[in-house]
């Protein structure tokens, strides 16, 4: 359920109301958008409450959410999110691109691709150190010497840095390198890693599962956002489907969708969404211009030698670069600017 006050309603009588709704033992989710000022009650709200509630001095409305998940709902909170770290913004106006690696491989590989990924004008490193592997001898990636390679490349060319966290057990050490945390489609169930990154202090980009409708994403983001984590990015990354030319469709229309149901940041995937360089391009630019409020990309020194089955999916440093001067024109015509990126630090 949520409570509508005007946004010149008192603070006093928006005290007020939360007073009255916290004193039944329900949580009271501020959010003031730039119209109307939302109150949102997660836990069985009783007729009588909702009536008191409804005469209650500077209430408009009373509505009832009908959606399982609230939090991420847009009703609940009718502005979009915007997450900032360490000055850069994602969500709303902001794009922002990540771009990096599949797997983090060695201090030079890392450092080199950070130093690419910068001059192209992105903001976030991407870079999975665990990978979740379809098969068990497959290469895992690094481990945590990845995140610490990772980090120090972030750090030194003025990234944010974005890695892949699979079990509960590792979030605090992925939480302590990275700057974002990535759950990926493989995991978008794993209700316990949901449950502990909800208080892991980091943004998380969650990814849909390749087999999850909308609602099952947003329920996913509901665990995260529940534990008390309120900076949560959607991804889109393609799904199954009875195509079998690219190795998932990417499900261009989640972008519109999800933006309409959610008030949370949705980013592209054109890497996984396609498995396929040639299309990265195009659906990249594709999502932008269907309004995602980011994308995530797959860029390689010498994929041919990647040490994952990703280096066919991963850009060429100049086709990233060309793609992002494409971006910044495109950009403009569909409401959004680049966000700004993270100083280099002075040495
Ligand atoms: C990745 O980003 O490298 C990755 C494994 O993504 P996904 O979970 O979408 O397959
Ligand atoms: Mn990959």
């Amino acid at each position: 359920m949520i409570v509508i006050t005007s946004n010149q309603t008192p603070e006093e009588q928006v005290n007020d109301i939360i007073a009255v709704i916290e004193k039944e033992g329900l949580q009271a989710h501020l959010s003031k958008g730039s119209d109307r000022t939302v109150i949102g009650l997660v836990g069985s709200v009783s007729p009588k409450l909702a009536e008191h509630l409804r005469q209650m001095k500077g209430v408009e409305n009373v509505v009832k959410i009908s959606k399982s998940y609230k939090l991420a709902s847009r009703d609940f909170h009718p502005d979009d999110t915007v997450i900032e770290v360490k000055g850069v913004k994602i969500g709303g106006e902001h794009l922002a691109i990540m771009g990096g690696p599949c797997a983090v491989e060695s201090p030079e590989q890392i450092d080199e691709i950070a130093r690419l990924v910068k001059a192209s004008g992105a903001q976030v490193l991407r870079g999975g150190a665990f990978k979740p592997r379809t098969g068990p001898y497959s290469f895992q990636g690094v481990g945590v010497e990845g995140l610490k390679m990772m980090a120090d490349a972030g750090e030194r060319h003025g990234l944010l840095t974005i890695t892949e966290v699979m079990t509960p057990e590792y979030v605090d050490v992925c939480a302590e390198y990275a700057d974002i945390l990535q759950v990926g489609t493989r995991n978008m169930q794993n209700f316990d890693l949901l449950r502990a990154l909800g208080t892991c202090g980091r943004p998380v980009l969650l990814k849909r599962g390749f087999s999850a409708t909308y609602d099952e994403l947003l329920n996913a983001a509901e665990y995260i956002l529940a534990g008390g984590n309120r900076d949560v990015m959607l991804c889109e990354r393609g799904i199954r489907t009875f195509e079998t030319y690219t190795r998932n469709t990417l499900d261009l229309s989640a972008i519109p969708v999800l933006q309409g149901l959610s008030h949370l940041p949705v980013i592209s995937d054109p890497s996984h969404g396609t498995g396929r360089r040639e299309l990265v391009e195009p659906m990249a630019k594709a999502s932008v211009a269907a309004g995602a409020n980011g994308l995530i990309i797959e860029m390689h020194t010498d994929p041919d030698n990647s040490m994952t089955g990703d280096g066919v999916q991963s850009l060429f440093p100049d086709q990233f670069d060309n793609l992002l001067r494409d971006l910044e024109k495109l950009a403009p015509l569909v409401g959004k600017k680049f966000s700004s990126q993270v100083a280099v630090p002075v040495v």
